[in-house]
């Protein structure tokens, strides 16, 4: 059997929590099969990259050095993956559901005639017994992820192909170090041996990166807010309230389609993960596709003025009313209580 490997995603000189998240999930899907924890990094300058990757349990790293991979393209990247993982023969690929991970990912499943599950909620191991041919496959990675709209959670299996592979959205596994003091080997890559000339027909000239000025992923209490809150304007208490609790403000679908907020505000299936300390839904219904990005909060609080509405099902505390009243009483409250 072949090793769990993990194509880790860099930028500036840091690994991405994508792929630690990655890491940290294959080493305990290692554990299970009993078998190695790889890593694969590709980039230009990053002597002592191991040092971020090791303490999360990786017991073996292939290093490509290249200043050809100093920015991520499709092709050179897919060659030397796909001849990594010839000589290699990995048994499982994990990827984040990121930009590259959704470039790369199919590239390299397409090479090598391996299946690919993009955007798993959840990978676990498991057997399965085809009872049409009659035969049993042991030790399989279950690809677990929201399927037809997410009414129903789907297991979708890979009986026979290598690697099965999967890519995973930011935020959706949890990320662990396993010991700092772990040490694992480096293996290098021979990049020149491995690019054609034709892999690097595609030039890079120039490069603009914005970076996000919302951090919902790592606040500690969200305000969120649905199609309940009516209006823009009644998103504005939310970004007054989240002030008061130095919180951030993140919405449902609903409220983002309305244009109640941006996009990069949404949580839940097709937006962000999120597991703060507090999570506050205003105006929520609960549906599973927004659930399945907050239900891992440590506390919940909703506010809604339906008594049934499902959000209440998974909330710690509940508070039936209208947002319009609540909201601004818990902004009177939290200001009083600062002062
Ligand atoms: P609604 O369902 O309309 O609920 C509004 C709630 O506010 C109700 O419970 C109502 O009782 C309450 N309310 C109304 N007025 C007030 C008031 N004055 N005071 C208090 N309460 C009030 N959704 C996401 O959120 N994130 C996703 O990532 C996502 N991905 C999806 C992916 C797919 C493939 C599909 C098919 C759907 C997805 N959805 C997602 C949409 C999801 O199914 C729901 O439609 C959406 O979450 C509903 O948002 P909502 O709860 O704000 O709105």
């Amino acid at each position: 059997m072949g090793n769990v490997f993990v194509i880790c995603e860099i930028e500036e000189g840091k690994i991405a929590d994508v792929s630690l998240e990655l890491l940290t999930k294959g080493r305990s899907l290692a554990n299970d099969l009993k078998c190695k924890l790889e890593a694969v990094v590709l980039g230009h300058q990053i002597k002592g990259i191991e040092k971020q990757v090791f303490p999360f349990g990786v017991d073996v790293l292939h290093v490509g050095e290249h200043k050809e991979l100093e920015v991520y393209r499709t092709l050179p990247f897919t060659s030397i993956i796909v001849e990594l993982f010839k000589q290699e023969k990995p048994d499982i690929c994990l990827l984040g559901a990121s930009t590259l991970g959704r470039d790369l990912g199919p590239r390299v499943s397409s090479a090598l005639q391996s299946g690919l599950t993009a955007d798993c909620t959840s990978l676990e191991i498991g057997d399965h017994t085809d009872k049409k041919a009659g035969k049993d496959y042991k030790d399989l990675l279950y690809q677990i992820r929201p399927a037809f709209g997410g009414n129903i959670v789907a297991t979708i299996i890979n009986p026979d192909c290598r690697p099965q592979m999967a890519t995973v959205r930011e935020g959706v596994m949890k990320m662990e170090v396993f010991s700092e003091a772990h040490k694992g080997k480096i293996k290098t890559i021979d990049v020149e041996k491995i690019l054609k000339p034709e892999d690097l027909l595609v030039k890079v000239l120039e490069r603009h990166m914005e970076k996000s000025k919302v951090n919902i992923k790592n606040s500690s209490i969200i305000i969120a807010g649905g199609y309940g809150m009516g209006s823009k304007e009644g998103f504005d208490q939310l970004y007054q309230l989240a002030e008061v609790l130095s919180a951030e403000v993140g919405a449902s679908r609903a409220a983002v389609d309305a244009g109640f907020a941006d996009h990069e505000r949404q949580i839940g299936q097709t937006g962000v993960t999120v597991r703060p300390k507090l999570y506050i839904a205003c105006g929520i219904s609960g549906q599973i596709q927004h659930t399945a990005g907050m239900e891992e909060s440590s506390m919940i609080i909703a506010i809604n003025n339906d008594s049934n509405a499902p959000i209440n099902k998974i909330a710690d505390y509940v508070i039936n009313g209208d947002v319009n009243d609540i909201v601004p009483k818990l902004i009177k409250l939290y200001k009083k209580n600062t002062k």
